[in-house]
């Protein structure tokens, strides 16, 4: 009897789990690629031969989804990535993202995107904007969810390098390639990528065009030494909001300056494990950071991969 009552509570946890309504604040859309979808996408562009041969058949690039560090990730990630070529690719992923949180109880989406990983590959800046919000308007139309994106700037390329992308996308405001009211829908800069070596304060100048153009700040701060990259974010950057962050519970002094100001952490439990930051999450301390009234929220970071 015990063993079916257990189940019971699992089935009647995980229904509750689906239908809370939920606020995704740190998802990267093209962390949102699954295989099958990959596979999709090069197939419809006539691109599987360009493919490298890990990424031949679907069966091989669920294979490849395996990963021992953040390093390794990337590699992976961009790879995916790689099949993104046309404006209704990148529709497509925004769309795809929506249908399948439809039924995760997801109400609000903030999604990062990072216009560098394919600009650098020869595709336009217009391409990728103009597709991402166009299926975002066609998502939240057809799911009734709403959703804001966060263009993110590549730490491991340099300030120069994000700086031009950033007055890219400002001169594509300023011809209006889509009606005002979707190109607002772009609320902030963020910095992912390859955090050893590539510190926030690399950014400054950047972090503080856009603070003037009225644009959110966050920063992803997670791989080893992060509690030094938090700091610099927080005294140095200016961030509205700070991005995983998980070491805040390191230093108390700092921990209570992001209480006062207010300053969110988006945790996201599933990728720390993964690429194996640590083996127990439990050292975080969730409870006690809320506990502290830290504004701590839980997020999925690139789903299709964790
Ligand atoms: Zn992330």
């Amino acid at each position: 009897m015990n063993s079916i009552s257990t189940k019971d509570e699992i089935k009647t946890l995980n229904d509750l789990c689906f239908q809370i309504p939920k606020s995704e604040l740190h998802v990267h859309l093209e962390g949102t690629l699954d295989p099958e979808m990959i596979f999709k996408i090069a197939e419809r562009n006539n691109a599987i031969e360009n493919l490298p041969s890990n990424f031949k058949s679907l069966e091989s690039i669920k294979k490849s989804y395996n990963y021992k560090n953040l390093e390794e990730f990337l590699e992976i990630y961009y790879l995916a990535s790689k099949v993104l070529l046309k404006e209704e690719d990148f529709s497509e992923i925004v769309m795809n993202y929506f249908k399948k949180v439809l039924n995760h109880g997801v109400k609000y989406a903030e999604m990062f995107f990072d216009p560098q990983s394919h600009t650098r590959r020869g595709i336009k800046l217009e391409t990728i904007i103009k597709g991402l919000l166009i299926g975002l308007k066609i998502s939240e139309e057809r799911y009734g969810i709403k959703g804001n994106l966060i263009l993110c700037f590549l730490r491991d390329l340099s300030e120069e390098d994000a700086i031009k992308t950033f007055q890219n996308f400002l001169e594509l405001k300023e011809l209006k390639i889509v009606e005002d009211s979707l190109l607002e829908k772009i609320i902030g800069v963020g910095l992912d990528s390859s955090e050893i070596g590539n510190p926030p304060d690399k950014f400054k100048n950047v972090f503080k065009l856009a603070k003037e153009k009225g644009f959110k700040l966050c920063c992803h701060c997670h791989d080893e030494g992060s509690l030094e990259n938090i700091r610099k974010s927080v005294e140095e950057l200016n961030v509205d909001r700070i991005d995983h962050g998980i070491d805040i519970y390191l230093d108390e002094n700092l921990l209570n300056k992001c209480v006062d100001k207010r300053i969110p952490y988006t945790f996201c439990p599933l990728s720390t494990k993964k690429v194996q930051r640590t083996p127990d999450l439990k050292v975080y301390n969730l409870d006690g950071l809320l506990e502290k009234d830290l504004l701590v929220t839980v997020n999925s970071d690139d789903p299709a991969f964790f």
